[in-house]
Order: C-alpha cells, then sequence, then structure tokens
C-alpha cells in the first residue's frame, strides 16, 4: 500500500516492478518508487532518503539502463512528471528556452522542428528525457547535447538548487560531471532559428539513417558499449561474430551489434552474461578492452 510522505501528498509506491519502467522491459522491483510533480517534492524526497539512509536512484525514461532482476534497495525517483518548456529570451537569430528535466526528448525535438530551431536535430530518435540525455551527454551523427546546453539546473540533498554553466558540468563522450546523487532539474538550450523547410529535412535525414542501422522497434537500451578510441563497437562485436547470438532471450541484434534485445522474457542475468562473452571476444582479438555504454542498477 502506498504511504504518505509526511503529509506532502506524496505517492510512494513499495516494490514497483522497474521492468515496467525500462525500455528493455527488465528489472525487479524497487522497495520504494515516487513521481515527484515540482522542486519542492524532488527536495522532500531526497531529504527523505537522506534521513532513511536509503541509496535514490533517479529514473528517466529507463532507455539507458539495465536493472537486475532481483528487489532493489532504493527510492527510485522517476521524473516521469517533471514537464514542460520555457522561452526565457529571442530574438530574429537564437531562441534560449528552458526545459524541465523529465521532459521527453523526443517531444522537445518535435517541438523545436515546429517553430524551426535547430541545434538538435541529429539527436532525432533518441528515446529518454532532456535529464537523462543531459546526464549521459547523448549524441548521434558527431552532435552531442552539451554543444547547445547553456545551463543545467542541478538539487541534490547537501547543496540544493544550483545553476551550473554547462562548461562546469564536465562532459566528455557520452558522460558529464553529474552525479548519482544529483537531479537534473531543468535544462537550458540555446537554439538557432532555421527555415523549417531545411530543418525537417535534416531531421528527417538523420532519422531515416538510425532507422536503416538501428533496431529503433525492439526492447533494447541503445548501444551496450561505448566505441573505443577511433573504432567502432559495433563493427568490433560484428567481427567477433556476435551478430545474431543468444543467451536466453537476449539476442545479439542481428541489424546492429551493439544493440542487445530482449527478445521476450529475456533477464539482467543473461544480458550480463551476454556482455561479458562480447568483452572477452573482443579483448581477445583485439586487445581492447569495452566500456559500457548502459548504466547498470543492482
Ligand atoms: C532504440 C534506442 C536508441 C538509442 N540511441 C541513442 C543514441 O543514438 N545516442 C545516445 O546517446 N543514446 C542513445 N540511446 C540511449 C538512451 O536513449 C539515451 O542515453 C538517453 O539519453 C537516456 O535517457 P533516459 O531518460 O532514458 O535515462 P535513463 O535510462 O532513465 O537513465 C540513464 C542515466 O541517467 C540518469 N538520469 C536520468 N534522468 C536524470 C535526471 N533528470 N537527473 C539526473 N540523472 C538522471 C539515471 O540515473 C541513469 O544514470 C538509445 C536508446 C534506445 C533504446
Amino acid at each position: 500500500m502506498p504511504i504518505a510522505l509526511q503529509g506532502m501528498g506524496i505517492e510512494l509506491r513499495q516494490d514497483e516492478p522497474l521492468r515496467a519502467h525500462t525500455s528493455l522491459g527488465i528489472g525487479g522491483p524497487a522497495r520504494m518508487f515516487a513521481l515527484p510533480r515540482n522542486e519542492r517534492e524532488v527536495q522532500a524526497l531526497l531529504q527523505f532518503a537522506r534521513d532513511k539512509d536509503l541509496r535514490v536512484l533517479v529514473l528517466g525514461g529507463g532507455t539507458n539502463l539495465l536493472v537486475a532482476d532481483s528487489p532493489l534497495d532504493a527510492l527510485v525517483l522517476s521524473t516521469e512528471a517533471l514537464r514542460g518548456t520555457e522561452t526565457l529570451q529571442e530574438d530574429s537569430e537564437e531562441v534560449l528556452l528552458r526545459v524541465a528535466g523529465g521532459h521527453s526528448l523526443k517531444s522537445f525535438l518535435s517541438w523545436c522542428l515546429r517553430r524551426g530551431l535547430s541545434g538538435l536535430e541529429a539527436l532525432a530518435g533518441i528515446p529518454g528525457t532532456v535529464g537523462g540525455a543531459v546526464k549521459g551527454n547523448a549524441g548521434a551523427f558527431g552532435v552531442e547535447v552539451s554543444q547547445c546546453l547553456r545551463k543545467v539546473c542541478l538539487l541534490d540533498a547537501g547543496e540544493g538548487l544550483r545553476h551550473l554553466q554547462a562548461q562546469a558540468v564536465g562532459f566528455g563522450y557520452r558522460r558529464s560531471g553529474i552525479s548519482d546523487e544529483q537531479v537534473v532539474l531543468c535544462a537550458e538550450f540555446s537554439l538557432k532559428r532555421m527555415p523549417q523547410r531545411e530543418l525537417k529535412e535534416r531531421f528527417l535525414r538523420y532519422f531515416s539513417q538510425k532507422e536503416r542501422t538501428q533496431p529503433l522497434g525492439e526492447r533494447s537500451a541503445g548501444c551496450v558499449f561505448k566505441n573505443p578510441p577511433g573504432a567502432s563497437a559495433g563493427e568490433l562485436l560484428e567481427a567477433v561474430g556476435l551478430k545474431g547470438y543468444r543467451i536466453g532471450d537476449i539476442q545479439v541484434s542481428p541489424r546492429h551489434a551493439n544493440f542487445f534485445i530482449n527478445l521476450g522474457k529475456g533477464r539482467a542475468e543473461d544480458f550480463l552474461r551476454l556482455i561479458e562473452e562480447a568483452k572477452q571476444r573482443v579483448l581477445k582479438s583485439f586487445a581492447l578492452e569495452l566500456q559500457l555504454e548502459i548504466r547498470l542498477w543492482s
């Protein structure tokens, strides 16, 4: 039964199955699960977890996560209810926007497309939330989310709310300096005006290239491994014969070897075994240690 959080009306669910919140459809129950609706509620939940000495895990769209099959002793804080976009400033060339951390990246990109705002169109087709994209510095075709970012609003139990300039966040290839204890409440982007027709063409070009090469309609968590410097993880995995290889109900995509797919009853345990198999094969054949791009929750 849900219990109220200190009379604030925040619903706290218990034993919420995380498989319902991940694109892979994998994940055991979280001891506690909450959907804060604003900064105040996020703050209260972080304080609650601190008082109870509970680990906090921030969940966006769950599209870059492999969650263990066993119960997770944590408070999972979903950003699903933290949505919205706001125009802060605009002139004839540029627009400054603030977007809430739980806002869907896809709907933000469609919104930009409708208004002729360019800068992030290479990210067309990437699922998940704006907060998740900022935390992992999501990118495609050589463009990263951090390139158009001006500020990030971060909340953590210790320091409260902070507005950081993007340069101070420590972005790198598929990573940021945002710690696991911090919540991206909102992000500010500076985008350039572009004739809508031209923008639409660019958007569709990126999207169809992604659609042609990646298994977008299947249950995956995106690329499992980061690309090693100067190489493609997908090509290395293909070269060691992994395309189509399967453990239980987890299969290396026959379309793109860096995507592992849940065929139906996939388990995190099998996914982890496939990760080990892939790492060993690439290490043996190419003397390269693959690094994970997906995040593991256990
Ligand atoms: C079919 C498919 C294609 C994909 N293609 C790409 C691609 O081209 N490029 C790419 O970079 N990624 C890609 N991904 C991976 C994924 O979509 C991105 O990494 C996405 O940005 C993750 O966002 P999310 O909201 O789902 O994060 P989640 O998976 O929910 O979380 C990922 C991490 O971010 C943290 N997090 C999430 N929200 C917040 C927040 N508000 N504040 C603080 N921390 C937060 C979580 O704690 C976790 O550590 C793809 C995934 C799929 C399934």
